[in-house]
């Protein structure tokens, strides 16, 4: 039995491993649960998951009273104190945007082990989380289905050498759109995506192919792999999940309906693999998997997010905080959705890469690159 604490709860990514708990209960136990605004919904999962420790950013007016039981904490550092106080042996880190970055460091000191779903946390903080990681021999678990798929096939490598990493991408949902449509794709449009179901923000990151950058910078830090060892190919079906190739040229790959139910799941009993009700892989009736390279043309975040992995220091900070700050005034409607690259790239050139040598460094690189990029955007701030 390990007790889990589930770090944004409410989400996609929490409430599918919910369901992983809710059918394993002999296995798993959610000891917290936390979220940021959306009590009815935490309320709901407290009631039926019974977790020692539940937070909120935002304060409910009250507390039901049959949910009295469970210690409740709240604020703008309420996860980092629920995790701490809740002895989880497990964080799922599941927070969305840098916003995550504080449990996953927390996680490092408090729990035996770190499932993480939360990219933007290793976009920013990568090398010292990973440091940390190491010094402190915390497995980081990936939660993202293409690292999963990685890091599953890992498990055959018996000590070879990797030659390259190959994330495979759906292609979002503006795929097979023409450049001058997608700059005004609206925010229905993008939210529309073929394979997966998520969270908005990443959503909207897998049509600007701003995601599959934010991968690339992930898989460096969790596989220790140089940019220049790490490719991506579009697959729209998203069947083969993510592969990884030998010296002798030999490719395995992990495939898979798509479901995050299967990488969660991974993380969470690793190294045992936790049924769900999982569709099998039907390839008669697939007929045919498709791969194609990106269009750098019409979706230049991509090269950029490499870009950025290439400079080090400060740049993926820079083009993280640009691209949060832009994708929230996207989904506000305050935007084109075709400014998103743009801003990240003016980002990206206003901004000097500075080194980065603690998480106050992190901090501050973020605050600069969200205050650049809402200028441009002719905000000041991001309500
Ligand atoms: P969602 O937006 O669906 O959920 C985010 C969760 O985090 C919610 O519980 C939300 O609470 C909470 N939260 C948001 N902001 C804060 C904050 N500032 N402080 C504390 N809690 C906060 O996101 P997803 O589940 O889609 O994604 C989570 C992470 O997992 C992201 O980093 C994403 O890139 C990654 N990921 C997601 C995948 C997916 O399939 N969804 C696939 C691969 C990776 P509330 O509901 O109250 O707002
Ligand atoms: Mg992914």
């Amino acid at each position: 039995m390990r007790t889990i604490a589930i770090l944004g709860a409410t989400g996609s990514i929490g409430t599918q491993a919910l369901d992983i708990v809710r059918r394993h209960p002999d296995q798993f136990r959610a000891g917290c649960l936390t979220a940021h605004g959306s009590s009815e919904k935490l309320f709901e999962l407290v009631r039926e998951f019974r977790p020692d420790v539940a937070a909120l950013v935002d304060e409910p007016e009250a507390i039901p009273r049959d949910l009295r039981f469970c210690q409740w904490v709240f604020g703008p550092d309420s996860t980092v104190r629920a995790l701490k106080a809740s002895k989880a042996q497990d964080a799922l880190c599941a927070i969305v945007g840098i916003a995550g970055l504080d449990a996953v460091w927390t996680a490092l000191d408090v729990c035996e082990r770190v499932l993480l779903a939360n990219k933007e946390a290793l976009v920013t903080g990568g090398d010292l989380v990973m440091t940390k990681a190491a010094e402190k021999g915390i497995p980081m678990l990936p939660v993202d289905s293409e690292h999963s798929a990685i890091f599953q096939c890992l498990q055959a490598r018996q000590g070879n050498p990797v030659r390259r990493l190959l994330l495979t991408c759906s292609g979002g949902a503006l795929r097979s759109w023409k450049k001058e449509d997608i700059y005004n794709a609206t925010v229905k449009d993008v939210l529309a995506h073929p394979t997966w179901n998520m969270g908005g923000k990443i959503t909207v990151d897998c049509a600007s192919m701003v995601n599959k950058g934010l991968e690339v910078i992930e898989a460096h830090h969790l596989f220790n792999m140089p940019a220049g060892k790490i490719d991506v190919v579009v697959h729209p079906q998203s069947i083969v999940h993510s592969m990884i190739e030998f010296e002798d040229g030999a490719v395995l790959a992990q495939l898979g309906n798509p479901d995050m139910r299967g990488p969660i799941g991974y993380a969470m009993g690793y190294p045992a693999r936790v049924p769900y009700d999982a569709k099998p892989l039907d390839f008669a009736a697939l007929g045919h998997l498709d791969f194609a390279a990106p269009d750098a043309e019409r979706f230049p975040a991509l090269p950029m997010a490499v870009e950025a992995l290439k400079a080090g220091g400060s740049a993926p900070v820079v083009l993280n905080g640009a691209n949060e700050a832009a994708v929230g005034a996207f989904l506000r409607e305050q935007i084109p959705f075709g400014r998103i690259p743009e801003i990240i790239r003016e980002a990206l050139n206003a901004i000097p890469v500075t080194p980065i040598t603690c998480i106050a460094d992190v901090y501050e690189a973020d605050a600069k690159s969200r205050s650049v990029a809402l200028r441009k955007l002719g905000m000041r701030n991001e309500e």
